[in-house]
């Protein structure tokens, strides 16, 4: 019996990818042994943030970094910090704007459910630019001067969502920011893989750029990082850290941390809530540094030879129709797609998917095709030996179907 047994807790099969409802990824165990290690001793959490910020400084190419408890607590804090900088009265009255300068620019295409996030610092999203890209109703997406008709003196950020297309380049959203001295903040929570791109958004211009500890970094899942320019990553971790301290003895080490860039000590932050754990700090840390490291090429292979069995063992299935596609096709990594017949299965890949999580042991497959007829196999979250299981998993589940 393991924990989950015990808590009566099924664990699932999981091609459906890093997804956070699934329980984000699984730690390697070189991660997990270092997150063991921090658990057992005390230390000082702004010296532990210092020292992080270092090492997420090396893989990023940003000037500093902060753990968070997640991408969307890298949104937040990084737009807390953009609206109070370091002026302590502002800090103190976050979330309540009223009366100084909050809005954050978006492209309308870049709204997404996440962007909850930054509205929860207390910003207000001025949204900019039409969805003619996304209706098909036209050729132009966002244009410079579009995004210089909405900076006001109200104006604290420009707010980028990276998403497959790129669109509007980000290098050119980049350019206009720093014409007015705005910090550009790029949500990039699930860019990862490929691991270049943990640079390249700052290369391009980003400001602050949010990642997931949880998703491919495979860190603790409560985890996240924000990265970019250091006084904004200091004013995020001065909002997020224990402030409990007196003045007489507090003594942050140099780097992100000093006395100087506070007229006064501010209080717990609005980031009190997002607190990291030592362990998860290490933990995201040790995962990060394994994350750069990685053989990309070598893994692809394997997940390929992996899909590759799927699609052997789920030859002859009835009314499903299985294609591989590489990595080198994606661009990121290889799927499976399976394609339903749903007219002579009498059942939609949605009623497929149902029989599948309601198996023994339960298997999920990715649904964000579900309405072509079709579950995708993504191997991000797969085991070495998932493959067979999940196979008949599914010659079950069309065989069930059948008239
Ligand atoms: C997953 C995700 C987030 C949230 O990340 P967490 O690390 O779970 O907080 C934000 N934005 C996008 C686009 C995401 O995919």
């Amino acid at each position: 019996m393991d924990v989950y047994d015990r808590l009566r807790v099924r664990k699932r099969v999981n091609g459906a990818g890093l997804l956070t409802r699934l329980g984000g990824s699984l730690m390697a165990p070189e991660v997990l042994a270092a997150m063991q290690e921090a658990a057992q001793s005390y230390v000082d959490m702004a010296e532990l943030h210092t020292r992080a910020s270092e090492v997420i400084a090396v893989h990023t190419g940003a000037e500093a970094g902060l753990v968070t408890s997640g991408a969307a607590a890298a949104l937040t804090l990084g737009t807390a910090a953009c609206i109070t900088g370091h002026d302590v009265h502002k800090m103190e009255r976050l979330p309540q704007t009223d009366g100084m300068p909050n809005e954050v620019i978006m492209f309308r295409m870049h709204r997404t459910g996440y962007d909850h996030a930054i509205r929860a610092a207390g910003a207000r999203i001025r949204e900019i630019g039409f969805n003619d890209l996304g209706v098909g109703a036209g050729v132009r997406g966002l244009e410079p001067w579009e995004i210089h008709a909405a900076i006001s003196p109200a104006t604290v950020a420009v707010a980028y969502t990276m998403t497959p297309s790129r669109q509007p380049p980000l290098g050119m959203v980049a350019e206009v920011a720093a014409r007015h001295n705005l910090p550009l903040i790029v949500d990039a929570a699930a860019q990862l893989p490929p691991k270049e791109n943990l640079c390249r958004f700052i290369a391009e211009g980003a400001t602050l750029v949010a990642f997931s500890g949880g998703k491919a970094i495979r860190g603790p899942q409560g985890t996240g990082i924000l990265c970019g320019r250091r006084e904004l990553i200091s004013a995020a971790l001065i909002q997020q850290l224990d402030m409990d301290v007196s003045p007489q003895t507090w003594d942050p080490p140099q780097g992100l941390l000093s006395k100087e860039l506070l007229r006064a000590f501010p209080h717990h932050g609005l980031g009190r809530g997002f607190k990291v754990a030592k362990e998860q700090i290490v933990g995201l840390l040790v995962a990060l540094e394994r994350f750069a490291a990685a053989d990309s090429a070598g893994e692809t292979r394997l997940q390929e030879e992996q899909l590759e069995a799927l699609a052997t063992a789920l030859k002859g299935t009835p009314h499903l129709k299985a294609t591989l596609l590489s990595g080198a096709v994606t661009g990121r990594y290889p799927v499976l797609e399976l394609v339903f017949d749903e007219a002579a299965l009498r059942a939609s890949a949605y009623q497929i998917s149902l029989r599948l999580q309601a198996g023994s042991p339960p298997v999920h497959l990715s649904e964000r095709r579900a309405q072509e007829g079709m579950l995708v196999v993504d191997p991000a979250g797969l085991k070495p030996d998932d493959a067979p299981v999940i196979a008949a998993a599914l010659r079950a589940a069309c065989s069930t179907a059948s008239p």
